[in-house]
């Protein structure tokens, strides 16, 4: 029997899941923990993997003008989209209005604890980082020994080649994990289903419409289209490679916890290297998040909409630049976007109280912006790669 290429077992996974969601939502308890098992695993993989990546990918970069070449092209990736990113999302929710006249906001917001601290950056113990899955903390001590590798050198040369089969142990064990994912699909796209509020869904069905346009226009044309200038590869051939990822980060609502398959599909598939996958896609799936940017940007105006406050350019402007830094903000988490909505919000001073709303419809939402989350990661290793001499 000829064997199903992987993708289509995720995708077939999928439709499972949603058709049993939809037919049996009573017995989806049933396989839920399936979906629990699944995230777990791949959750269990994501401080070593950031680790032992960031640290080796830097150490294959080797010299110092590369590196900094690398850090400044993937800055410029990240800052240049999101600004693509949040412009589109602005102009779509100028344009279709989606909160005037709502008038839903009953839910008071309890605590939400969307501190954002840039000390918090820096940490005072190792151990500490890791155990809290501090994810910027441990791309920091990352980078720290990376560098202190690059300098030097032969100087640690069992620590180099321990790196070197560090990583490849780490990528036979994310293989094997992986290989569950039409199951863990199949389970939490059918919980997804099962426990989802049509009726709450249709309500905002202007608002939704702005958020997945916004979505689609960044992942469907924006993004190709640089793909395709600064990298050459095909689009559609690449998007295949990228599957199994974008189907995960759909079903798990994590960029993180989809990391691991980030990684797998960029090197094995589309045969990207170590050294710049190492290091452009943990950081990537902790700080560029233009799905979550657009989000926050259409959310915040939809709430002013919908109390009736007029925002003026200037304060736009504020929405803008807050909704990029708060994305940044945001853990790869499910939901991590409306903690970090909060600072969108007191920087104009609108109420916090719409979250409670947002929260309760977010995950159909969340499941979209993370798709576009990690695809935004993975084109950005591709365009940063540029083309192959
Ligand atoms: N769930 C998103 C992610 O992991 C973050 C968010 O927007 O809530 O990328």
């Amino acid at each position: 029997m000829k064997k199903i290429p992987f993708h289509y077992s995720i995708l077939i996974g999928m439709v499972a899941g949603a058709g049993f969601g939809l037919l049996f939502p009573e017995q989806v308890h049933w396989i839920k923990p399936l979906g629990v098992i699944f995230i777990k695993l791949l959750k269990m993989l994501v401080v070593p993997l950031i680790f032992v990546s960031i640290i080796h990918g830097i150490d294959s970069v080797g010299s110092p003008q590369n590196l900094s070449r690398l850090g400044i092209k993937t800055l410029a990736y990240y800052i240049g989209t999101n600004i693509l990113a949040v412009t589109v999302s602005m102009f779509l929710v100028n344009l279709v209005r989606p909160g005037d006249g709502m008038t839903v906001f009953g839910e008071k917001l309890t605590s939400y604890d969307a501190s954002f601290n840039v000390l918090d950056w820096v940490p005072d113990n190792i151990f500490h980082a890791f155990v809290n899955v501090s994810t910027i903390q441990i791309i920091f001590i990352a980078i720290l020994f990376g560098l202190a590798i690059v300098a030097m050198r032969d100087q640690v040369k069992t620590i180099r080649a321990g790196l070197e089969e560090a990583n490849k142990l780490l990528l036979k064990v994310t293989t094997k994990v992986i290989g569950l994912a039409p199951f863990g699909v199949f389970a939490l796209i059918a919980d997804m289903i099962g426990s989802l509020d049509f009726e709450a869904l249709s309500g905002v069905f202007k608002f939704a419409i702005v958020i997945l346009g916004g979505l689609l226009i960044h992942g469907l044309i924006t993004l190709p289209i640089l793909l395709k200038i600064f990298s050459g590869r095909p689009i559609l051939e690449f998007a295949k490679q990228m599957q199994p990822a974008l189907l995960a980060a759909f079903s798990t609502s994590s960029s993180s916890a989809t990391l691991p398959i980030t990684m797998e599909c960029m090197t094995e598939e589309a045969k990207m290297t170590d050294d710049i996958s190492g290091f452009v896609l943990p950081i990537g799936a902790t700080v560029n998040m233009d799905g979550t940017a657009m989000y926050e940007a259409v959310a915040c105006m939809f709430i002013a909409q919908a109390l009736g406050v007029d925002l003026s350019f200037t304060q736009q402007l504020v929405v803008f630049f807050m909704a990029s830094v708060a994305a940044m903000g945001a853990a790869s988490i499910p939901s991590a976007g409306l903690v970090t909505l909060t600072m969108v919000l007191s920087a104009v001073g609108l109420p916090l109280e719409g979250i409670g709303f947002l929260f309760a419809l977010d995950r159909p939402f969340d499941m979209s912006r993370t798709a576009v989350n990690v695809w935004g990661d993975m084109v950005g290793c591709a365009v940063i790669e540029g083309k192959k001499k």
